[in-house]
C-alpha cells in the first residue's frame, strides 16, 4: 500500500462488497465437495478469500 491510506475507487468497490462478509461462512467453492469460503481482510481494501474444503475431497487431495 502506498499513499495516505485512503482506499482508491476500486478498493472502495471492492470493501463494500467484501466487507459484510467479514466472519461469514459462504456455501460452495468446490464441485467436488460440501466446501464453504470464508473471507478475511488481507491488508486494507484487499480480502482474501479461503476455500475450505472437506478432509475427503479429492480436489484437496489433489493438491497436498
Ligand atoms: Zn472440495
Amino acid at each position: 500500500m502506498s499513499g495516505d491510506g485512503k482506499l482508491s475507487e476500486a478498493q472502495a468497490a471492492i470493501a463494500s462488497a467484501f466487507g459484510p462478509l467479514e466472519g461469514a461462512r459462504l456455501e460452495g467453492g468446490c464441485g467436488e465437495c460440501n466446501a464453504y469460503q470464508t473471507v478475511e481482510p488481507f491488508e486494507a481494501g484487499v480480502w482474501t478469500m479461503t476455500v475450505h474444503h472437506d478432509d475427503w475431497c479429492p480436489v484437496l487431495k489433489a493438491r497436498s
